[in-house]
């Protein structure tokens, strides 16, 4: 949190803070792979984005059970942007059975995938937020090739496997609009932490030139576009 310049708005409130209070308890106890620290400087960088536009648009990739929606969500709602929260919702492929971040209380029984979208919704439903969240529920790259809204803000948090985390830098950073925010998660220098795609898509938005460090915390990044 520190990281990142504090943005109060000016309409802050009791009524906000308790919202926000309210919004970032739910999240903490959401099922979901995101520290509260990082969760808050999300919704900082979310936040300052929603702020520097009217109507903003947002988006996220990789949404799971809602965790970092209902964080994004929170800006969304204060700031009167549209969170667009993307996932197949069958899990990744570290998400799989046999992999370090299965949960088989996730596996709908009738099919034997993995199925989160329930959990998202009931997530959503119970933050309140589906007058600002909209879930899209399909492949990563089958909607960023059909997508020309361009975005204020851009989470990346899908699969972190080689080909995914590649197609989500290539498929989303462009539509990230000059002086909009591109945050990445799971970010990890030291390869005994985590996977490389995440940290090797952050190196290449920073060699592009196009975007700019704008803050970080644990393995989240943030980027500005220049
Ligand atoms: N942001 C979440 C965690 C996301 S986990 C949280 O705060 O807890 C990564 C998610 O990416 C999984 O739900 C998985 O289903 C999704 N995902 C992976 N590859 C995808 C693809 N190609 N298209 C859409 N979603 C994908
Ligand atoms: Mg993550």
């Amino acid at each position: 949190m520190d990281d990142l310049p504090p943005t109060v708005p000016s309409t802050d409130t009791a009524e906000l803070r308790e919202r926000r209070d309210r919004l970032f308890a739910l999240a903490s106890s959401a099922t979901g792979f995101m520290p509260e620290d990082e969760g808050e400087s999300l919704y900082l960088a979310a936040l300052r984005a929603g702020a520097s536009v009217g109507n903003a648009t947002f988006v996220e990739i990789g949404a799971w059970c809602g965790k970092s929606t209902v964080y994004i969500g929170a800006a969304a709602e204060e700031t009167g942007a549209v969170l667009f929260s993307l996932d197949h919702h069958h899990g990744s492929e570290e998400n799989q059975a046999g992999w370090e971040h299965h949960d088989g209380t996730l596996v709908d029984p009738a099919t034997g995938r993995i199925d989160t979208l329930p959990h998202w919704r009931r997530t959503i439903v119970d933050a309140d937020l589906e007058s600002c969240v909209v879930g899209i529920v399909g492949d990563s790259p089958t909607v960023s090739s059909r997508w020309s809204t361009p975005l204020a803000f851009c989470f990346i948090d899908g699969g972190h496997g080689e080909e995914p985390a590649w197609a989500d830098f290539r498929g989303w950073a462009p539509r990230v609009v000059e002086g909009g925010w591109l945050a990445i998660h799971d970010v990890f220098a030291n390869p005994d932490d985590g996977g490389r795609p995440p940290y090797d898509i952050w190196l290449a938005a920073l060699a592009s030139g196009e975007f700019v460090e704008d803050g970080e915390c644990g393995s989240l990044r943030i980027l500005r576009r220049l």
